[in-house]
């Protein structure tokens, strides 16, 4: 394990650039940060859950044909940050909300997807001690949000 503490809106923004490439074809991206104190965890693997979700997002918004926005927005809740990803895309229906999370779970055809990135997404949060919520409704989009803790030593 190799945690670390470090500034979470810096992950974001990394994540952010790296996945420009491939979001800025799609969707504009909204950013809404506040200043946050130092989180306790790991930069590849959170780096590699904020890659999911916005590339899903993405993804979604893609489906739709339309114009769409990613907005990620961070801020401090009483002992833990929060980081809420919301997309304008195709939204989830309520059958496949309960699925979300389950390995190998994908709506994409086959070859395209694994349904391997929110399982794993999932593993990463709870091993930071967090968690992840999702709300959604179908043809206005979905939102994620993460909640980690801050940690008494944060600095
Ligand atoms: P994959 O992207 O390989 O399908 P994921 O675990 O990342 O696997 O996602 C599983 C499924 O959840 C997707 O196939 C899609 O149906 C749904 N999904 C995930 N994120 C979103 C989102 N932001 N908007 C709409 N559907 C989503
Ligand atoms: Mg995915």
């Amino acid at each position: 394990d190799e945690k670390q503490w470090f500034d979470l809106n810096h992950c974001l923004n990394t994540t952010l650039t790296m996945v420009n490439n491939k979001l800025k074809y799609i969707c504009k991206v909204e950013k809404q940060f506040a200043d946050l104190p130092r989180v306790y965890f790991n930069v590849g693997k959170l780096t590699q859950v904020f890659t999911n979700l916005l590339i899903n997002a993405g993804q979604a918004i893609e489906a739709t044909g339309k114009q769409g926005v990613i907005t990620v927005h961070t801020y401090l809740q009483g002992k833990q940050v929060i980081v809420d990803i919301t997309d304008t895309g195709c939204g989830i229906s309520e059958e496949n909300l309960e699925k979300l999370f389950n390995p190998f779970f994908t709506t994409k055809p086959e070859g395209q997807g694994t349904g391997l990135g929110l399982s794993i997404t999932y593993g990463i949060i709870q091993e930071h001690g967090g968690s992840i919520e999702v709300t959604s409704k179908e043809g206005e989009g979905s939102r994620f949000i993460i909640t980690l803790p801050v940690g008494d030593n944060s600095q």
